[in-house]
């Protein structure tokens, strides 16, 4: 979709420049080819590197980021050939004198987009596909412009501004450089997308529980914050876990959930499949807003979450997701992890906290184990 958008900008932007039934004079005219200038700019970027996002995400171009030798100076160069041309465009006499350095122009985005996404490790597409979605905003806009149709340019400049919060949000919730990830290059040097990385191995065992030994704990609960990852999402078990909120709420528990911005694989996936569950809104809580609430609860559960959840990105600075903030769930009375197996998570680094004293591992499919505990309550 991203890339029609940007496909749309530049056809509309060549269109709109040999069209000669409306005449512009003066700043005019400087002002239109201005507009087209850049619609085709961000129109073509926005086309190949969303060509190339699907091709990576679909699997039919292998996830490993391409990095060419001086590549930044590459981009580098290729920006300043764009200025040139640009000014040669601006100065052209006429239609045909103008259309060379429209197609170079055009032809050093595409290549621009291409090596963009290319360069970004496979496992960081979801950060790259809200930014390819804030330049299709971009590219809407520029067409809007061009079309002189306020509509396009209010909707597209919406999801400009939008989709660029959210790589922001998700580049900070990562701590990430959002300045690297737009220069492209994402998830290539050190950081979450390290398949094991450096950090400390976590010792000791970590114990298992049924889950009629989860509805105990959570029956003589008074505060339980729950946490949503990935694994709630692929398990599908937003609806059991309405129905046992309000099943525990009914017994008086106090219940909230704790949402970490990047949870699942999209800034708000959770948020989405909890309002799709009819969670009421007033007990979703964002990261910052109950962090410091864990001392009070009595029992945290994690509902398919890992890297969110992982302590070592507090206290042990050599471990890959070091510094990213994370939901301090072992901090609470009791920690119940609810996943299948002892795996990783996205990051691919070990958890600790699933050897920590307080906490509990409960073995299984979220929706499964999440309906046993359901039975169990309600009997
Ligand atoms: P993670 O990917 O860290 O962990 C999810 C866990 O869910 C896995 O360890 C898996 O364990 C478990 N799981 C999978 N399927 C099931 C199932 N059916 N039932 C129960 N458990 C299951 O997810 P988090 O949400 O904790 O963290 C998100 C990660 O994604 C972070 O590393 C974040 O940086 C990254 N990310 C997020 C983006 C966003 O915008 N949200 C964007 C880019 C990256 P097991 O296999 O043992 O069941």
């Amino acid at each position: 979709m991203h890339s029609l958008v940007g496909l749309a900008a530049c056809l509309v932007g060549f269109a709109s420049y040999i069209d000669t039934s409306v005449q512009f004079t003066g700043a005019e005219k400087a002002i239109h080819e201005v507009e087209i200038y850049v619609g085709i700019l961000i129109g073509a970027v926005t086309f190949a590197g969303s060509v190339i996002a699907f091709g990576k995400l679909s699997g039919k171009i292998g996830g490993k980021p391409l990095l060419l030798p001086a590549r930044h100076w590459l981009n580098l160069a290729a920006l300043l050939v764009v200025i040139v041309f640009g000014r040669a465009f601006l100065h052209a006499e006429t239609i045909q004198d103008g259309m060379t350095p429209l197609f170079v122009m055009t032809a050093i985005s595409l290549l621009f987009g291409v090596h963009m996404v290319m360069a970004i490790g496979g496992a960081d597409m979801p950060v790259v596909v809200s930014m390819l979605n804030s330049y299709s905003g971009w590219a809407a806009a520029a067409t809007g412009f061009m079309l002189s149709n306020d509509l396009l340019i209010v909707i597209g400049a919406l999801v400009g501004s939008s989709g660029a919060i959210l790589s922001y949000i998700m580049c900070r919730a990562m701590n990430r450089n959002f300045i690297s990830v737009i220069a492209g290059g994402f998830g290539t040097g050190s950081g979450v997308s390290a398949p094991t990385g450096g950090g400390a191995q976590p010792a000791g065992e970590a114990i298992a529980v049924s889950a009629a030994e989860t509805a105990e704990l959570l029956r003589d609960a008074k505060s339980v914050i729950i946490v949503p990852g990935y694994g709630m999402a692929v398990a599908q078990a937003q609806h059991t876990v309405f129905e046992l909120t309000s099943l525990l709420r009914e017994k008086g528990v106090d219940v909230r959930f704790a949402i970490h911005p990047v949870a699942g694989r999209m800034p708000g996936h959770m948020n989405v499949l909890l309002a799709e569950a009819k969670v009421p809104y007033n007990i979703v809580m964002e990261m910052d807003e109950i962090n410091a609430d864990f001392p009070e609860a009595d029992v945290s559960m994690v509902i398919g979450a890992n890297d969110i959840v992982n302590p070592a990105a507090q206290e042990d600075p050599a471990s890959p997701i070091a510094g990213m903030p994370v939901l301090e769930v072992w901090k609470a009375k009791t920690s119940i992890v609810m996943k299948r197996s002892m795996a990783s998570g996205y990051a691919g680094v070990d958890n600790p906290l699933f050897y920590k004293d307080n906490n509990r591992m409960l073995f299984g499919d979220a929706k499964t184990m999440l309906s046993e505990i359901f039975g169990v309550l309600k009997a």
